[in-house]
């Protein structure tokens, strides 16, 4: 295959009638195909198990998707050593043939896409559309990746008279990738073949509640060629078969995405060198946000109420680059308000298999959970300013809106993952970029404004690692908008750009005097 220049992927397009039809083809054989076990996948095969977990369907929780083997501890070793052993001859094959592969698996996503759509919108509760732009962004990652290793093999070639120097990169060796259950295709894809274009034998750890998905990646990547050895596919408990993973002393990398708590003992223990260990290991760690979007005096308001509402209920609230506050000027805070909750109240709360509904559930009893805590949280420290019922039989928390919301409350400042909206009062412009500017978090950020000046000192101070004028917070696109924060969201470059595929490497410089 020649490599050509990286082309986007292009999302269906559900105004076309056959396309919807297709949709709902692909539910339909999903739906007859539930239940099924999946197997982890270790040296280049599937292994049984002792134990298993169910997953299930947050839309209708008694809806088994299906039943996943759980790794014991002596199998997460045995992953490992397999790792070990194929690296030498992974390591040894051309950039090239390890591009095609991974472009290969992207192939047979595009493939696969409406069937894969539908096993995003049973498992995890998401509507078809946004599952649809997953896939997208999978095959994007895939292409992207694969593209950008061609053009770093190239190296750098720093030749004088005499001497020749030339730096080029080599992969670190095993990573560990703990994928999480919101993004559990596009960014489960995103960082495993991140780890292994560049020549790393990878581990893949699925979220619980996304593990089938991540079984899917699987079947993907072993289609398309993928050497026995290279990649494994290892669920299992995160406090067992997790930690061991992390603490192992072979691990190079590990790559999570998650929550903040979890991230933050993921680099603590990443940390401590282990006996027989000799190498510090690299951790990316992408880890949440309180994002805010700022609404001032002069922002077209149609636009801002849309943008709003969709960065704030889209999946449910439970995306890191979520908008979890709004910081709105007090000229126009009355009016907004308004119109926002009349927006939101319009939402259709429902299973996401069905075509009519914008928010689904949560992922599952315990995150419902804390989100309702959240919520008698708010009614203590603000007002409530919309609740609406929801059904029953699946994990559904209702858009919820707090107003008079004081910035330093505890619902303004912690992440809560679900779809919880904070409203905010600022006297100026200057005061409602400092509310922004004061949480732990520095993911994504929103202004809606037309006043230029405003524009030019949000670009400089509102610190945040994507922000978005005048438009949605969500839906990063690869090489468009390459994702990722800092302060407490997280470690690391962004995914989807020109820095990411650097951490699975080390650069070498070999000098020869002639
Ligand atoms: N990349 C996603 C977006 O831009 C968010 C990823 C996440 O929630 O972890 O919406």
């Amino acid at each position: 295959i020649p490599f050509i220049e990286y082309i986007p992927a292009a999302d269906t397009d559900y105004a076309n009638k056959r396309k919807r039809t297709l949709a709902q083809k692909a539910l339909e054989k999903i739906k007859v195909n539930l239940g099924k076990t999946y197997l982890p996948y270790i040296n280049g095969e599937y292994v049984e198990t002792d134990k298993y977990l169910d997953s299930v369907n947050p839309s209708r929780n008694t809806e088994l998707i299906g039943k996943v083997g759980q790794i014991s501890i002596e199998q997460a070793e045995q992953a490992m050593v397999a790792a070990k052993n194929a690296f030498t001859a992974w390591k040894n094959t051309s950039v090239k043939e390890r591009a095609i592969i991974i472009d290969k698996a992207a192939d047979l996503m595009e493939q696969q896409r409406h069937e894969l759509n539908a096993w995003i919108c049973l498992e995890v509760g998401k509507i078809i559309p946004q599952a649809d732009a997953e896939v997208t962004e999978a095959i994007d990652f895939c292409r992207y990746y694969a593209r950008e290793m061609m053009a770093l093999d190239d190296g750098y070639n720093y030749d004088v008279a005499g001497e020749n120097n030339r730096y080029f990169y080599q992969p670190k060796g095993i990573a560990v990738v703990i994928s999480p259950w919101n993004f559990p295709f596009a960014i489960a894809t995103g960082m495993t073949v991140a780890a292994l274009v560049p020549g790393n034998c990878t581990l893949l750890k699925p979220a619980a509640n996304s593990s089938i998905i991540a079984a899917k990646i699987t079947e993907i990547l072993i289609e398309a060629g993928i050497p026995k050895g290279v990649f494994q596919y290892v669920p299992g408990k995160g406090s067992q078969v997790g930690n061991y993973l992390v603490e192992h002393k072979d691990t190079h990398v590990i790559v999570f995405t998650g929550s903040r708590e979890v991230g933050c003992n993921i680099y603590a223990q990443a940390a401590q060198l282990q006996p027989g260990q000799k190498h510090l290991k690299r951790v990316i760690a992408e880890m949440g946000g309180k994002n805010a979007i700022i609404v001032d005096e002069s922002a077209d308001l149609d636009q801002a109420v849309v943008g709003v509402v969709q960065s704030a209920f889209g999946y449910t609230g439970q995306k890191c680059s979520a908008c979890s506050r709004v910081i709105v000027a007090a000229p126009i805070y009355d009016i907004f308000l308004k119109r926002l909750v009349e927006a939101t109240k319009s939402l259709n709360v429902g299973a996401t298999d069905d075509p009519s509904i914008q928010v689904g559930p949560v992922i599952d009893a315990s995150a419902k959970e804390k989100i309702l805590q959240y919520i008698t949280i708010g009614k203590q420290e603000s007002q409530l300013a919309l609740e609406v019922s929801v059904p029953e039989g699946g994990y559904y928390v209702s858009p919820t809106i707090f107003s008079n919301v004081a910035a330093d409350a505890t619902i303004a400042q912690e992440e809560i993952f679900g779809p919880v909206l904070a409203v905010i009062k600022a006297d100026n412009f200057d005061q409602a970029l400092t509310i922004a500017n004061s949480t732990d978090y520095a993911l994504t950020g929103g202004l809606y404004s037309r006043t230029p000046s405003r524009i030019d000192r949000a670009y400089r101070d509102f610190e945040v690692g994507n922000l978005y004028i005048n438009r949605t917070i969500t839906g990063a696109i690869v090489d468009r908008q390459p994702f990722g924060g800092f302060k407490l969201s997280g470690v690391g470059s962004k995914a989807g750009g020109p820095d990411y595929l650097l951490q699975f490497l080390d650069p070498r410089v070999v000098t020869e005097n002639i």
